[in-house]
């Protein structure tokens, strides 16, 4: 597939670089897809530390709860597409791959960007929330690139019922020395996250 790019990089007002439609697009194109070397969590946790870091990593995307594609390492165009709270694009997983797909119809020069949607892990610092505020600068704008909190609300209920369920199944199971060694997985850190198909 080596079709030419729909887009250029150049400056952007939104952030550093930023990706412009070189032609009209139409809705639903695939746009590209989002390379990167791809690592378990844990690395990219331990290769990026927001405590030392002023600016947050924006190159890294969750593809699953195991993978992430650090877009530093191997990374294409695609890691120049900026947040927007009101995006014109967005970014899909297919059989372990994310794309870019445009949401609307695009015109000529404009740039295009999605909603990034960092994880978030409950527990921002202030610190940590002001290094991902947003500036798409949008009438919508929720001021951060991570998901909105409701979004995050909603995951942690659902990880709550799910827990229940599953300290219900082994207390079913009468383990009669009680073992209850901790499940809990060390929280990973925001990485931007795409809609699943
Ligand atoms: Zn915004």
């Amino acid at each position: 597939m080596t079709k030419p790019l729909a887009f250029e990089v150049r400056d952007s007002a939104i952030s550093g670089k930023g990706a412009f439609a070189l032609r009209a697009i139409k809705k639903g194109e695939r746009l590209i897809e989002y390379t990167g070397e791809r690592i378990p969590h844990p690395v990219a946790d331990a290769r990026y530390d927001d405590d030392t870091m002023d600016e947050h990593h924006t190159f890294l995307f969750s593809v699953s709860s195991r993978t992430v594609i650090d877009a530093t390492r191997d990374g294409n165009e695609s890691r120049y597409i900026n947040h927007s709270c009101d995006p014109n694009c967005e970014s899909e997983v297919e059989k372990g791959r994310v794309y870019i797909f445009a949401l609307r119809d695009i015109r000529k020069g404009e740039e295009l960007h999605y909603d990034y949607a960092y994880e978030r892990c409950g527990d921002e610092t202030e610190k940590e929330v002001a290094q991902y505020r947003c500036r798409c600068g949008t009438k919508i704008c929720r001021g951060s690139i991570m998901e909105p909190r409701a979004d995050y609300e909603k995951r942690v209920r659902t990880a709550k019922r799910k827990k229940a369920l599953a300290r219900r199944e082994r207390d079913k199971q009468k383990d009669r020395y009680g073992s209850s060694h901790s499940t809990r997985r060390s929280v990973s850190k925001a990485k931007k996250k795409a809609s699943r198909r």
